[in-house]
């Protein structure tokens, strides 16, 4: 018998909504760049980027800044994902690690890499091995990019726990060795050098977003024209300055449970940023069952610990995203206290359509009317 199967790849997690217009966040893919437009002094762009949907509002004078430094965005978004993030491109940094595992020479990592990588692995252990970016074989074999792609047309098939298992004997970040170098090396910004198993793949999709935010930031606080920003990816947004009228940015949480609807708002001032995972963004199904994309490293099958969508609100994005996908394992009482080590603030909403968040979340957060 034919097996039903349905491939969804719905990267909206977060709408934002200004004063007098909201827009959500779209899905993976797209055609091209679009805008330029102004509405309420913000211009506004969409376009694509590591497979998601890039919005940007930039409050400044004057078109040309603001295309300048739109441009300077997708720009740099296009070189992170060529130069460092990809696991699939022969020139980015991730693929050439990937590539030496199994060589027991290792790979010399760059300064930026090596910064990644060292704060991935103490979230590893803070996290007791929830969020682990060594699962590329088993994200590999879900073909979670696929999904993201909206390109699978054939059937989808979940794995075996056979084919699980042995893909899961591959990954660990504890398996990592990372050496420094006894002289420093000519040339190079970091002294380490990172060793991987044979076979071992990493998958940085679980950061990838939230890292870009910060660069992003960084563009940013290089113009000082710019009194402020909305960067959206995906499920990643960056707040950032202040709005002209002086009011809050209002970011909307979506409910992973009916994901046309809102379960409610953060208003925030200045810089933040607001990353989101939920069960909702990337999913298969098969044979009446679906499969999400953020996988539990003890099992390699999506996570189940009562969790539907997380959101994680923090001044730095890459801690944020990380947390996101930690916290979606762990479930709510683990993630709130894993947040909470790192100064972040949590909003979990669990299967049953209930809603938990620190404390500090609360200054922040409204709820959408009739809830
Ligand atoms: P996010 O949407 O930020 O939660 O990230 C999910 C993505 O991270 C997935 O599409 C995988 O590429 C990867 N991933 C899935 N499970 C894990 C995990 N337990 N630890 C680290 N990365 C993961
Ligand atoms: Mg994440």
């Amino acid at each position: 018998m034919k097996k039903f199967f349905r491939i969804m790849a719905l990267c909206a997690s977060l709408s934002l909504c200004c004063a007098g217009c909201v827009f959500r966040q779209g899905g993976a893919g797209g055609q091209g760049g679009t805008g330029g437009g102004n509405a309420g002094g913000a211009w506004s762009y969409t376009d694509t980027a590591m497979g998601t949907v890039v919005q940007q509002s930039i409050y400044v004078k004057g078109r040309d800044a603001a295309e300048r430094v739109s441009g300077e965005i997708m720009e740099y978004l296009g070189r992170l994902e060529r130069e460092m993030l990809s696991w699939r491109l022969d020139t980015s940094e991730v693929y050439r690690v990937n590539a030496s595992a199994g060589s027991g020479e290792g790979y010399a990592l760059s300064g930026e890499m090596a910064s990644l990588l060292q704060d991935c692995l103490e979230l590893y252990r803070q996290s007791e091995g929830a969020f682990d970016v060594t699962l590329g074989p088993v994200v590999r074999l879900w073909n979670i990019d696929q999904w993201a792609a909206g390109k699978q047309t054939g059937d989808f098939r979940a794995p075996s726990r056979g084919e699980l298992d042995e893909a899961l004997e591959l990954c660990g970040s504890d398996k990592i060795i990372i050496m420094r170098e006894d002289a420093p090396q000519p040339g190079r910004e970091s002294d380490l050098t990172i060793i991987l198993p044979e076979g071992m793949m990493l998958d940085l999709g679980a950061v990838g977003k939230g890292y870009a935010l910060d660069g992003i930031r960084d563009i940013l606080e290089q113009e000082p024209e710019i009194t402020g920003a909305v960067i959206s990816l995906g499920g990643s947004v960056l707040v950032y300055g202040e709005k002209p009228d002086e009011r809050s940015w209002r970011v909307g949480i979506v409910d992973p449970l009916r994901p046309s609807e809102n379960i409610g708002v953060l208003s925030l001032k200045g810089q933040w940023c607001i990353t989101t995972s939920g069960d909702y963004e990337r999913y298969a199904e098969a044979d009446g069952v679906r499969y999400h994309h953020i996988l539990d490293p003890a099992t390699g099958f999506p996570a189940d610990g009562g969790v539907r969508g997380v959101t994680i609100l923090s001044k730095d994005g890459e801690i944020g995203d990380g947390l996101s996908t930690a916290c979606f394992i762990l479930g709510a009482e683990k993630g709130m206290e894993l947040a909470g080590r790192y100064g972040a603030e949590a909003l979990f909403v669990l299967e049953d359509g209930s809603i938990v968040m620190s404390e500090g979340m609360e200054d922040y957060f409204t709820y959408s009317a009739g809830r």
